[in-house]
């Protein structure tokens, strides 16, 4: 079985070891297929992507690395690039001006569709934030953020479809069940609609280990009640640990297989050059 991942930062984002570091450890931990994922520009001034004036030399960079290493492990060029309602939607477009082989379309900036420019951040390590701008942007609505989230998912999935959708349910990260949990009954609505549609694009879904390594959630994005709705529309995954430094590269990797066999998957989506399906036995 190919071991994959396209879900990986390095220090020309928020990650915290280079590129090549990130890599070494990559075929160190046998990963047969890697891609790397640094975050896209952003029109905003941030901590967490790439600088604008950065990309030429993260594209230079991979270039040298897949030169060096390509005999050890099949190297893909990505991004995951942030879908943001009215300020950044034409994302396949800029995948495209990048030349990259594949990108992730993640939304960690969550904005309704208004004339402000303010954005709700739910990632990050503080939860702080996360309530400070529901309290300002959303007057405290969870139902009324939670629809801006699930409506701007929906959005891009129809308007610009990525290769593999991020981390859908992050939303749930700084909740910790305190405004409402997979079980309130508008909030499982909302991500079975997210999922028809999905499924519709036909568009891969990754199983990101990140929250269970860093201990900020205590599932998988997105959750297993939700990955078995995946299974039951024979929806399409691929495992991603959506590394930050190296030491990080195959965490809860193992775990997510096992949990993805355990709800009866057979088959996991890996790229080279195109998308594929392989058996997972
Ligand atoms: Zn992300
Ligand atoms: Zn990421």
């Amino acid at each position: 079985m190919f071991k994959t991942n396209y879900h990986s930062h390095s220090s020309f984002c928020d990650g915290k070891s280079s590129m090549e570091e990130i890599l070494l450890a990559a075929i160190d931990r046998g990963f047969t297929h890697w891609g790397v994922s640094s975050h896209a520009p952003v029109p905003f001034e941030n901590k967490f992507a790439i600088k604008p004036e950065r990309v030429q030399e993260y594209l230079l960079e991979f270039k040298r690395l897949k030169d060096i290493y390509s005999d050890r492990i099949h190297l893909y060029l990505g991004m995951e690039i942030d879908f943001i309602t009215d300020m950044m939607e034409n994302i396949r477009e800029q995948s495209k001006d990048y030349g990259l082989d594949y990108f992730i379309g993640s939304v960690h900036q969550v904005k309704e569709h208004n004339d402000s420019l303010d954005s709700w951040f739910i990632d990050g390590h503080d939860p702080d934030i996360y309530d400070r701008e529901l309290k300002e942007l959303f007057d405290n609505d969870i139902r009324r953020a939670c629809e801006a989230f699930f409506t701007q998912q929906i959005r891009m999935l129809e308007i610009n479809t990525p290769d593999v959708l991020g981390h859908c349910d992050k939303i749930t990260m700084h909740n910790k069940g305190r405004y409402f949990t997979n079980e309130t009954p508008w909030y499982e609505e909302m991500v079975r609609e997210l999922i028809d549609i999905v499924k519709k694009n036909d568009t891969i879904v990754e199983v990101n280990t990140r929250g269970l390594y860093k201990k900020r959630h205590t599932d998988f994005y997105p959750s297993v009640k939700w990955l078995e709705i995946l299974k039951e529309k024979n929806i399409k995954i691929t495992i991603s640990t959506d590394c930050h430094k190296a030491d990080e590269t195959d965490l809860f990797y193992q775990e997510a297989l096992d949990t993805i066999k355990t709800i009866g998957f057979t088959h996991l989506s890996y790229f080279e050059g195109e998308w594929k399906e392989q058996r997972i036995d």
